[in-house]
């Protein structure tokens, strides 16, 4: 029973230096996104349709890059032309999600003056993430059809805390049995209030509507 009160005081930590980094996002005029969601959701694959489609002149992005182990990410965003810092939570015990700590030293690796749109590309996993506060401005959850309907449904606290959700992989759609419309349902019956994109980072489907959210919001 003495658990709780140490995760509740992990927590208070964590949340002041969340408001640290949200009060040094709105310094910089920065839009900033948590994008979360399952290991293979193609939360990385929507980040390199996202910056092909995007003016990067005009609205210059950067990215900091969560994953237990390896560069690959980091690698894949950076030939997009954005700046990218990987943080790698094999050194911090392995952590399954990322705090407002790790992203506030990841920030020192980041020219951000320039920077209008700042996306943190979550450790993959549906459950932690969704408990610790980042700063940031908006949280995204990146859900692919392979993985079903009813996720919205099993993982209610990360969808609940969602202003956006994105629906990957949507090309794929006519080679499974999975219903769109009862994924939005889902969705809508856990965070009626959150913004449902659809969209295929391969075939660019639904992707203008993605963009024009994030253009919309940031600075
Ligand atoms: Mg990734
Ligand atoms: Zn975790």
């Amino acid at each position: 029973m003495r658990e709780v009160p140490v995760v509740q005081k992990v927590l208070k930590a964590n949340d002041l230096l969340a408001e640290k980094n949200r009060e040094e996002f709105a310094r910089l005029g920065l839009f900033v996104v948590n994008l979360m969601g399952t290991p293979g959701a193609g939360k990385t694959a929507l980040l390199e349709k996202t910056f092909d489609m995007l003016d990067l002149n005009a609205v210059p992005s950067a990215v900091i890059e969560g994953d237990i182990a390896t560069t690959n990410d980091a690698t894949r965003l950076a030939q997009k032309g954005v700046q990218v810092v990987q943080i790698n939570t094999n050194k911090f015990g392995n952590a399954c999600h990322l705090d407002a700590g790790m992203v506030q030293s990841a920030m020192e690796d980041l020219d951000l003056n320039q920077a209008k749109l700042l996306f943190i590309e979550n450790v993959g996993n549906l459950v932690c993430p969704a408990g610790f506060d980042l700063g940031e401005t908006a949280r995204a959850v990146v859900l692919s059809v392979t993985e079903g309907e009813d996720k919205p449904l099993k993982y209610p606290v990360i969808f609940r805390s969602a202003d956006a959700v994105v629906i990957t992989k949507s090309d794929l759609l006519p080679h499974l049995n999975v219903s769109e419309q009862t994924i939005k349902e889902n969705i809508g019956s856990i965070q009626p209030k959150c913004k449902i994109f659809t969209v295929s980072a391969q075939t660019g489907s639904g992707m203008q509507q993605w963009l024009h959210w994030l253009v919309r919001h940031e600075g």
